[in-house]
């Protein structure tokens, strides 16, 4: 099967600031045949991993993270901007290009020692990865492995997210 799944992704220069050349999923989503193509072959590379459990954050790492656990047979616990989730949560502050930010899971997603996958759109520099990483952990979960649609190849975020899961691999699609 070699679907060209780049031709999929529309850049859009100048958003959401100018200079950056947004890659836009919407437009690979939206072809039913194109998203069941790509799942399918996320899925394939991720089974051997054997989760027990996704975690994805908002919002377009659930459009990612949930067909996999789905096809998977495995939940799907979504990590969410604070104020969003309503049982009790464990939080943490991570560093973005222009200031800080939250990110937050419930408590109790899942038992200590769960074989977590981390999933989502597109792994740029890794912050927003790496904030999931560290919810994880802070729920004593094993990430065994992370995926994404998109990587950016140019703005390292496979390295540092490589210290943060290795030697548990790190799964894409689709490089720019
Ligand atoms: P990072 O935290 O790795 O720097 O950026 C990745 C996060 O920002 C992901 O959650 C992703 O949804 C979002 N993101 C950053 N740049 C892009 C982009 O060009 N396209 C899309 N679809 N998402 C992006």
């Amino acid at each position: 099967m070699d679907f060209d799944f780049k031709r999929l992704i529309r850049v859009i220069p100048d958003f959401p600031q100018p200079g950056i050349l947004f890659k836009d999923i919407t437009t690979l989503l939206k072809d039913g045949r194109a998203f069941r193509a790509a799942i399918d072959a996320l899925v394939e590379a991720v089974r051997p991993l054997r989760p027990e459990v996704i975690v994805g954050p908002e919002a377009r790492g659930f459009a990612i993270g949930a067909p996999i656990a789905y096809a998977l047979g495995v939940g799907f616990v979504p990590v969410r901007k604070p104020g969003k989730l309503p049982a009790e949560t464990v939080s943490v502050t991570y560093e973005k290009e222009y200031g800080p930010d939250d990110l937050a899971v419930h408590r109790d997603a899942f038992p200590p020692g769960t074989r977590v996958l981390v999933a989502d759109d597109l792994l740029a520099t890794g912050g927003t990865i790496g904030a999931t990483v560290e919810l994880v952990h802070r729920l004593d979960g094993e990430v065994v492995g992370a995926v994404f649609l998109i990587e950016l190849t140019y703005l390292g975020g496979r390295a540092a997210l490589e210290q943060k899961i290795a030697p548990a691999p790190i799964v894409t699609l689709i490089r720019f």
